[in-house]
């Protein structure tokens, strides 16, 4: 038994696709689930997925994309960023779509089996991965070649946006018509590009020019708001990250908390134990500033989180060692978001759920 529990509702992820599925009604929708699913457990996330009806799902690494399919995962599945020596004859065998970034690793893969399945990716700003002006033009005769030779099925071609969560940015559109122009030059090549897609939460929610054939959903499936200016109103939180009070105690006015006590009593009250830390994957840099649910409403944490514990302040409330403590979920109870613990932590709600690690259970509500 872990002393701290992850409650993920997949009745609620799958009301989440099901709205988000609205702004793209006319887009095949892939559910990201890389990372662990941002936390939630990738496994039970994705055949939730899969019974939601999305269309794809997409992973980041080829050890997810293959890790998925020991799991017994069968439908489309496209995986992004690879290094050399990654297993693309496993992948290609595995029926994954693997993404190209360049030329080399476009003959990488071409070599790795029997007409494998390849998504060509351009960098139209982001300068992160794809293939970039002149480097998109050799992948693009490249695939050409390739594929007039029946030796790759080019199968998509797609890119991602820098500034999808600030909507009015002028990347969003500069990125958008260098997207276009290098979908078109596919074509020109004689490639038919597959699924074009470009879209991520955010730009599905804002953005319906971005759509094409695909838009790729990851953290609004997950019931999180791509950015506080970027409101999904119709999806919910589907983690709640609980435990129980290990400790209570009273203590006087003066009391100091935690290392390098960073925190004294100015009254008397009654501090909690809450048995998670840093080695949960909790924020050290939310020590003193972050909350937590406690019976209906909220409780300060005090001092330092540590690598297992934290501390709050319950003030005058009765309080039980046992007593149910909520870091934070949907918000239904009085308890702090993903988004709360972002700001009180100085970073994402994305890094809030995805950082979750250590020694959590993970408990699944709603069908599986
Ligand atoms: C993580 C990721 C996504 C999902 O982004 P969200 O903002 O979580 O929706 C989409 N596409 C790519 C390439 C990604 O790496």
């Amino acid at each position: 038994m872990s002393n701290a529990e992850l409650v993920v509702d997949l009745d609620q992820y799958r009301a989440n696709l099901a709205a988000l599925r609205a702004y793209a009604p006319d887009a095949l929708q892939m559910a990201v689930v890389k990372a662990n699913a941002y936390g939630h457990g990738t496994v039970p996330i994705a055949r939730a997925a899969r019974g939601a009806g999305v269309d794809w799902l997409g992973v980041a690494t080829p050890q997810e994309a293959l890790d998925l399919r020991a799991s017994g995962d069968r439908g489309p599945l496209l995986c992004w960023l690879a290094i050399p020596g990654a297993p693309f004859a496993e992948l290609v065998d595995a029926d994954v779509d693997v993404t190209a970034s360049g030329v080399d690793q476009l003959h990488a893969i071409a070599a790795a089996g029997e007409r494998p399945r390849v998504q060509l990716k351009v960098d139209t700003g982001l300068s992160r991965n794809g293939a970039f002006g002149p480097q998109w033009d050799a992948l693009v005769a490249a695939a050409a070649r390739l594929q007039e030779a029946g030796t790759i099925e080019v199968t998509g071609v797609w890119s991602h946006f820098a500034s999808a969560d600030e909507p009015d940015h002028p990347a969003n559109d500069h990125q958008e018509s260098v997207f276009r122009a290098a979908v078109d030059q596919l074509a020109s090549a004689g490639v038919d590009p597959g699924v074009r897609h470009l879209a991520n939460s955010a730009a599905a929610v804002t953005r319906p020019s971005s759509h094409f054939d695909l838009v790729r959903i990851g953290i609004a499936s997950y019931g999180i708001d791509p950015d506080p200016a970027v409101p999904v109103p119709e999806v919910r939180p589907v983690l709640t990250a609980r435990t129980v009070l290990a400790n209570v105690k009273r203590v006087p006015a003066g009391a100091s908390v935690s290392y390098g006590w960073r925190w004294s009593a100015d009254r008397e009250t009654t501090l909690g134990l809450v048995p998670v830390g840093y080695g949960e994957g909790i924020h050290r840099t939310a020590s003193n500033r972050a909350e937590v649910g406690f019976a209906g409403s909220r409780a300060p944490v005090r001092g330092t989180i540590c690598m297992d514990q934290l501390v709050v302040d319950l003030g005058d409330r009765t309080a039980r060692i046992g007593d149910r403590v909520t870091l934070f979920g949907p918000g239904d109870d009085g308890e702090p978001t993903a988004q709360d613990w972002a700001d009180a932590a100085g970073t994402i709600a994305y890094e809030i759920v995805t950082r979750l690690a250590g020694r959590w259970s993970r408990t699944y509500r709603g069908e599986r």
